[in-house]
């Protein structure tokens, strides 16, 4: 006989396992049904070969500034303390990353340095920080030309590596991610707490879970879990959940190529950044750098943007084009029609940008919405 659940959760990522988490807290019964054969989708981490501990689906580094999330996950974890920087191979240099005004000495002559610091500093203030779209549009000649450097030296190739795209052709806040700052912070965040969960993502999201409300089921296709629920919660692809009927929405994938190293340290900084548009990598992460485990040796990644192909590679970024927006507006409105029990969430049902902390609190709005729902 099948099992009868209130709650069925496709994907065990940070917002699946955050809403089955909450729900399952509620008193409701909670089946997550997940492909994979872990939890945490691809903020899974664990050892490789070398017992090194690496992120299989690319470098996840925890921030926030939200005293809700933070609460919730140091229930399942102890944090270590961690700062995040990245520097840039840009011109032969080694560069701060996000561009600020040590990165700004770096690149150009001292006067000419000197006077756009100053340009900067005027209009935008100490502190201050601008998007790299926004500074190219500046009145101030000096502000252009270091906007112009800025753009071609730094977002231009990475961009339209990573993106397949212009950095003007995508949603100009995946850009504005990363501002042009106006002082020495080299800080890749400027979050209030930066800290990385001291037992690993795995066993974060391995904590979650264990709860006697939920059942876990890996290695399952939701479509395989063949039992009623009264609510669905999906965090899988949209397009992917009605076959595509509308079309296939864009999505960047990636592959990666990892090394090891027998020496303690490969890279100045935990991220390296190629944006030379010549190089065919974006960047390499230095996992130890991130872990902070004890391990003479390193490994690192060497990340390679790609299409996605549905079906034969995993979906990593919503792309985001004004056509992106109009057919996932569609794929909101079919569903509304045809799938009203079904809550879409997180990074691939809503087509968003999430940041661990907002998939965070995307599971915890769903949650919200189904026991609004179930009354
Ligand atoms: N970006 C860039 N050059 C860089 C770093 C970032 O052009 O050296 C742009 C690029 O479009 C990238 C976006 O800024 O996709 C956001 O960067 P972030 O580091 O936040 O990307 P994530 O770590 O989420 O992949």
């Amino acid at each position: 006989m099948h099992m009868r659940y209130d709650i069925l959760i496709a994907g065990a990522g940070m917002t699946g396992a955050t809403a089955a988490r909450v729900l399952a807290e509620a008193g409701l019964r909670v089946c997550v049904a997940e492909e994979r054969d872990h939890t945490g989708g691809n903020c899974h981490d664990g050892p490789d070969e070398y017992g090194v501990i690496v992120h299989p689906y690319g470098p996840h580094i925890f921030h926030t500034s939200r005293q809700a999330v933070i609460a919730f996950l140091s229930r399942f974890t102890d944090w270590r303390a961690y700062e995040h920087r990245v520097t840039a191979l840009v011109r032969n240099r080694i560069i701060p990353l996000p561009f600020n005004l040590t990165s700004l000495a770096m690149c150009f002559p001292v006067r000419e340095a000197q006077r756009m610091e100053k340009a900067l500093i005027q209009r935008h203030g100490r502190d201050g920080q601008a998007p790299i779209l926004e500074l190219r549009r500046s009145q101030d000649a000096c502000l252009r030309d270091l906007a112009d450097f800025v753009y071609e030296e730094v977002f231009l190739g990475y961009t339209q590596k990573q993106w397949g795209l212009a950095p003007t052709e995508i949603d100009p806040q995946v850009t504005a991610r990363v501002p042009v700052r106006v002082n020495h912070d080299d800080r890749y965040f400027q979050d209030s707490f930066q800290h990385m969960p001291d037992v690993g993502f795995a066993r974060m999201f391995d904590r979650m879970l264990e709860h006697p409300g939920i059942t876990l089921r890996l290695g399952t296709p939701v479509a395989d879990v063949g039992a009623a629920a009264r609510a669905v919660i999906h965090t899988g692809a949209i397009d992917e959940y009605f076959h595509h009927r509308l079309g296939a929405l864009p999505y960047r994938s990636l592959d990666f190529d990892f090394r090891h190293y027998a020496q303690p340290r490969h890279l100045p900084s935990a991220v390296l950044n190629y944006p030379d548009a010549a190089v065919p990598w974006t960047r390499i992460t230095e996992y130890r750098q991130l872990t902070g485990q004890e391990h003479p040796h390193t490994s690192v990644s060497v990340e390679y943007p790609r299409p996605h192909e549905p079906g034969r590679t995993l979906p990593y970024y919503p792309v985001f084009t004004d056509d992106a927006a109009r057919l996932y507006a569609d794929y909101r409105e079919l569903a509304e029609r045809e799938a009203p029990e079904v809550i879409f969430a997180g990074r691939l049902g809503a087509f968003r940008y999430l940041n661990m902390d907002d998939a965070v609190l995307a599971g915890m709005e769903a949650a919200r919405q189904v026991l609004d729902r179930l009354g």
